[in-house]
């Protein structure tokens, strides 16, 4: 009955999540009320948050250097509050820009600061990562920000440079906890929790403790790093479901046997589908195979007319979502942790049914 959705975000969930969630909606564990009614400051609803932020930072290994902040206001709103908690005197910021998302997040910068393109691939279409000795790097800049995967364009970091002393800050909304990271190479990261981690209304950043004094005087009070960290994530009232989800998002991964496990299940599942496209004459994919998204996979018909029945046919056999992003046209396939193999067994058994019926 439940399709298998490859929506780029909000996307699907683990089904043991959505179960559990609804068990637990009307009575979570005996205290006569839902998660959603709760207090934030209540016994309840601290156990749950701090079980979140416990398990965030197991799953990821995150060092004692480093915070976790839950937020509101996405990606989007971290564009503007990374500078304006990192910028301290400095007037200039450097953008690497391997997709929309990071172009988007050097457009937004341009509000607060000098935000540099230190190396820009559009020229090429969006189809590689760039080698650090192509980033023109500023000496004066306050941090360098990356997007490590590009959930439009379907660009993926395989590793982010050791930069220094300067700050790396990286968008890394499309691919958290969908493989290990080194939290220690960055200075903040930061990503919506609505592809990977849960549901929408959550933001997940991850900050160095030494960075936490460099807010401009007129960033928001709510938005101040320094001051949501001093707070534990409850300076306002935080997203209390959406973190409840991501909660149980992470006792799921656990239960998988965490980050290295849904790496190895990741990669076959990447493999499997740009092997079907790279096969074949009727698919393609552009982006250069050592900088392909394990998360976010777009592809192209060879015939553009056949696109509509290519999408009618999917939805038939119940995989849904799978139109591409304007911006690149064509298909998205989004295969996040919660898309199991067997999902993109049937996409591939779908699109190779497709395609032998056009010859
Ligand atoms: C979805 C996405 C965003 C935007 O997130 P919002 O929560 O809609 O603000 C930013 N960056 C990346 C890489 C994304 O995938």
């Amino acid at each position: 009955m439940r399709a298998y959705n490859f929506s780029a975000g909000p996307a699907a969930l683990p089904l043991e999540v959505l179960q559990q969630a609804a068990d637990e909606m009307l009575d979570w564990q005996g205290s006569g009320m839902s998660v959603m009614e709760m207090s934030h400051r209540g016994r309840e609803y601290t156990s749950i948050h701090e079980a979140a932020l416990g398990d965030l930072r197991e799953l990821l290994a995150i060092p004692s250097s480093h915070r976790v902040l839950l937020m509101q206001g996405g990606g989007l709103a971290e564009n503007a509050i990374v500078p304006l908690n990192l910028l301290g005197a400095r007037r200039r910021a450097d953008y690497v820009v391997t997709g929309s998302w990071s172009g988007k997040s050097q457009k937004e910068a341009l509000r607060y600061c000098d935000a540099h393109v230190a190396v820009s691939t559009a020229a090429g279409g969006f189809v590689r990562v760039p080698s650090l000795d192509e980033w023109q790097l500023s000496p004066d800049a306050a941090y360098v920000h990356v997007c490590t995967n590009e959930t439009v364009n379907g660009v993926e970091f395989a590793e982010v440079p050791a930069l220094g002393d300067v700050p790396l800050v990286a968008d890394i909304s499309s691919h958290m906890l969908s493989r290990p990271l080194d939290i220690a190479r960055y200075g903040a990261l930061y990503g919506g929790a609505q592809k990977n981690v849960g549901i929408a209304g959550l933001t997940v950043v991850i900050v160095r403790e030494d960075l936490l004094d460099r807010a401009l005087a007129i960033c928001p009070s709510a938005f101040e790093w320094k001051t949501v960290a001093q707070n534990n994530s409850m300076y306002n009232t935080p997203p209390t479901y959406a973190i409840y989800i991501a909660g149980l998002v992470c006792q799921w991964l656990k239960r998988q046997g965490g980050l290295a496990e849904i790496e190895r299940r990741n990669i076959a599942k990447a493999r499997l589908l740009y092997e079907t496209i790279d096969r074949s004459a009727f698919y393609a994919n552009p982006v250069q195979p050592d900088a392909r998204s394990r998360m976010n996979v777009p592809f192209t018909l060879a015939d553009e007319s056949r696109n509509a029945a290519f999408l009618d046919g999917a939805r038939e056999r119940g995989l849904t979502q799978l139109k591409g992003h304007k911006s690149v046209g064509g298909m998205r396939a989004s295969i996040y942790n919660a898309m199991p193999m067997a999902g993109v067994e049937a996409l591939v058994d779908y699109m190779t049914a497709f395609e032998r019926e056009q010859a």
